[in-house]
């Protein structure tokens, strides 16, 4: 009295379609379980996706008659905030211009269910309202999941979906992950990062004058300082066709710690005197708040046991340093998806079967960049002046130097070093060089 797959899957977010795509195209049967109205409605990001990424799951891409996607990233970098002014580091150079574009911005209201509807070509049903309770387990086996529907009209009893192998990408709140012992605890709140972000309508042609873009280029940046306050976290500005992704992040425990409030935040951005006239005379269409997992080997759960996988979010792959977590998330679900097929070909689904997945992991770019940047949110937390100094005082090293006609240069210089003694100390100075310098290494 169960339905019963090959394999099921939990979640209709990236990581969960690219593993059902990919199970559907070696012929298995699939189900993937989404509780949202529709894969992608209740999922945000800044957004920025890779091309290669989706390429991977889609070759033909470049032949859909509408992409699902804003803009092509031709310009990215960062912006450093000071209390009134900004200095801008961006990058721009001819490859970006080249076919395919590296990145495109994106909306996950348009992404995710194209990525759903290329599932259900290849075969993949695509079950949306439904909410997965609980694992199915005994023994420390997973075999399937138990949903928020009645077995059948007359039935009081939960439904079943059995599949000896169920997939779990549930996105951060990783509560299966837990039910299936992959790891003992939820992410801390120093493991992961509370974002708000808004889509800011402009008017016509208004995106192509503001950014001083063309119809097809786009603008990707990252923003510093003032835009988080001077907290270790990071603002972003995308730019869409008609509109303008605005949004500011935080480590969740700095939020609670310093009794900041998510809104508050971006009201603060929104209100800096840069945004206020970038922005101005826009009109909010979307307001959300998600967290994000930050980059972390003691994050990271065991990847697979016995009839189960997890993939993207759940396991903690976002690494905020490179705006990656969309790829991580396609990558970890093909990779989890190749691991399902070879368990059916043997017919065993257990760990010994689907550790093929955590060793595919664990030669991928992805576990390396893991271990390499295994302290990056010790690294970002002891050294705040990053983000509440250095952006502040390049900016007014610039108004200084810029502004220096009818001076006397030595008079110039005096100043800009005073500043720096002043805010850092040459001590400082040294400490934040070296401590980033051994970071990198
Ligand atoms: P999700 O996309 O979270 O999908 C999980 C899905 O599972 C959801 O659809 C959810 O509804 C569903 N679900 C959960 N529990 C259940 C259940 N019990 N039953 C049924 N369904 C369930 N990444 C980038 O690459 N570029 C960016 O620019 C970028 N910016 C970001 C900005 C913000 C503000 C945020 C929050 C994230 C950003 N990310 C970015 C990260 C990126 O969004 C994630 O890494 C990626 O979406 C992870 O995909 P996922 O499939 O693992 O999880």
């Amino acid at each position: 009295n169960s339905f019963r797959y090959d394999v099921v899957v939990v979640g209709g977010g990236p990581a969960g379609l690219s593993a059902a795509m990919t199970c559907a195209r070696h012929g298995l049967s699939v189900i993937l379980l989404e509780r949202g109205r529709f894969a992608g409605a209740k999922n945000l990001f800044g957004g920025v996706v890779y091309t290669e990424s989706v390429l991977s799951l889609a070759p033909d891409l470049f032949s859909e008659k509408r992409l699902p996607f804003e803009r092509p990233v031709t310009e990215e970098g960062w912006w450093l905030l000071s209390e009134d002014g900004v200095v801008k580091i961006t990058h721009t150079e001819k490859g970006l211009y080249e076919k395919p574009p590296r990145a495109y911005t994106a909306f996950r209201a348009r992404f995710d269910p194209w990525l759903a509807q290329k599932a259900e070509e290849a075969g993949v049903l695509v079950i949306p309202k439904v909410k997965v309770l609980d694992l199915i387990c005994a023994n420390g086996k997973v075999s399937g999941v138990l949903v928020d529907r009645p077995r059948d009209w007359e039935s009081s009893e939960l439904a079943e979906v059995r599949a000896p192998v169920t997939i779990i990408s549930e996105g951060v709140n990783r509560l299966l992950t837990q039910k299936a012992g992959l790891i003992p605890r939820d992410f801390t709140p120093e493991e992961v990062a509370l974002s708000v972000k808004e889509v800011i309508q402009l008017p016509k042609g208004e995106v192509e004058k503001r950014f001083g873009l063309s119809e097809d280029e786009g603008l990707a940046v990252e923003l510093l300082g003032e835009a988080t306050l001077g907290f270790p976290g990071s603002g972003f500005l995308y730019t869409n066709t008609t509109s303008v992704s605005l949004g500011v992040g935080l480590f969740l425990s700095d939020f609670a710690e310093k009794g900041l409030k998510p809104y508050e935040l971006l009201e603060n951005l929104k209100k800096h005197p840069v945004m206020a006239r970038l922005l101005s005379g826009g009109e909010t269409l979307e307001y959300g708040a998600h967290l994000i997992p930050e980059w972390g080997l003691e994050g990271l759960p065991r990847l697979c046991g016995e009839g189960v996988m997890v993939v993207g979010d759940a396991a903690g792959l976002v690494n905020p340093l490179f705006r990656e977590g969309t790829n991580l998330a396609i990558y970890s679900g093909i990779m989890a998806g190749k691991a399902a097929v070879f368990a059916h070909e043997k017919g065993d689904f257990g760990h010994e079967t689907l550790k093929l997945y955590e060793e595919a992991f664990r030669e991928s770019y992805i576990y390396r960049d893991l271990k390499y940047f295994r302290r990056l949110k010790k690294f970002l937390r002891e050294n705040r002046s990053l983000f509440a100094d250095y952006p502040e005082i390049i900016n007014r090293v610039l108004h200084l130097y810029l502004s220096a006609q009818g001076r006397a240069k030595e008079e110039v210089f005096q100043e800009i070093f005073g500043l720096f003694r002043k805010r850092r100390g040459l001590t400082g100075l040294l400490r934040d060089f070296v401590k980033t310098f051994r970071f990198f290494k």
